[in-house]
């Protein structure tokens, strides 16, 4: 009963999402029956590692149900961490997602103060977000929305860098990851 579905499959339900919220036609949803449905088990179709910015929804912007996306999120949307990199390895070998989207969004808080300073701040544990983003902000020239996507580039290489369990699954073809940049003026995300 249980079907699987790709990264191409994962990736088209995502963008058919998008286009019902970019339209306003998004689907009516039952979270009650969902819900009870869902109460023995999860089988999200995609992961999306997003930014904690409260304007990116990913639910919303991709307009999905209850248990349809298995997404982590943190400021800059950064694999840094070990825990990310296991949520990721979770819902890649356990869930059996196949699609990993890095989820930018235009005018991200954490990469222009990035290229703001540098990539030199010093505040509390925030220097450690600035300091993960630096090198693409430097790479970009600290061009902000030219550094938005080459950290979330940045990101999906390290991930493929240093996680095992999702390289040898990416490697197999088993596995795909995708940068999605989010406009905030229409609600499209733009997949790369
Ligand atoms: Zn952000």
């Amino acid at each position: 009963m249980e079907k699987t579905i790709s990264s191409q499959e994962a990736l088209e339900l995502l963008k058919e999402g998008n286009k019902r919220y970019v339209q306003g036609t998004m689907l009516q949803k039952d979270f009650n029956s969902k819900r009870k449905e869902l109460l023995g088990f999860q089988k999200p179709f995609a992961i999306i590692l997003s930014c904690s910015d409260s304007r990116v929804v990913p639910e919303f912007i991709f307009d999905t149900n209850i248990g349809e996306l298995f997404v982590i999120r943190n400021a800059g949307n950064l694999a840094v961490d070990k825990t990310i990199l296991g949520s990721l390895e979770y819902g890649a070998a356990h869930l059996h997602s196949a699609l990993i989207v890095i989820l930018a969004h235009q005018s991200c808080g954490a990469v222009c103060a990035s290229c703001d300073c540098r990539g030199k701040s010093q505040e509390g544990n925030i220097k450690y977000i600035v300091k993960a983003i630096a090198p693409a902000a430097k790479k970009s020239n600290y061009e902000k929305e030219k550094a938005i996507i080459e950290s979330a580039k940045n990101t999906a290489a390290i991930i493929l860098k240093k996680s095992k369990i999702i390289s040898d699954l990416y490697n197999k073809g088993k596995l795909n990851i995708v940068v999605g940049y989010y406009s905030f003026e229409d609600g499209s995300v733009k997949f790369f």
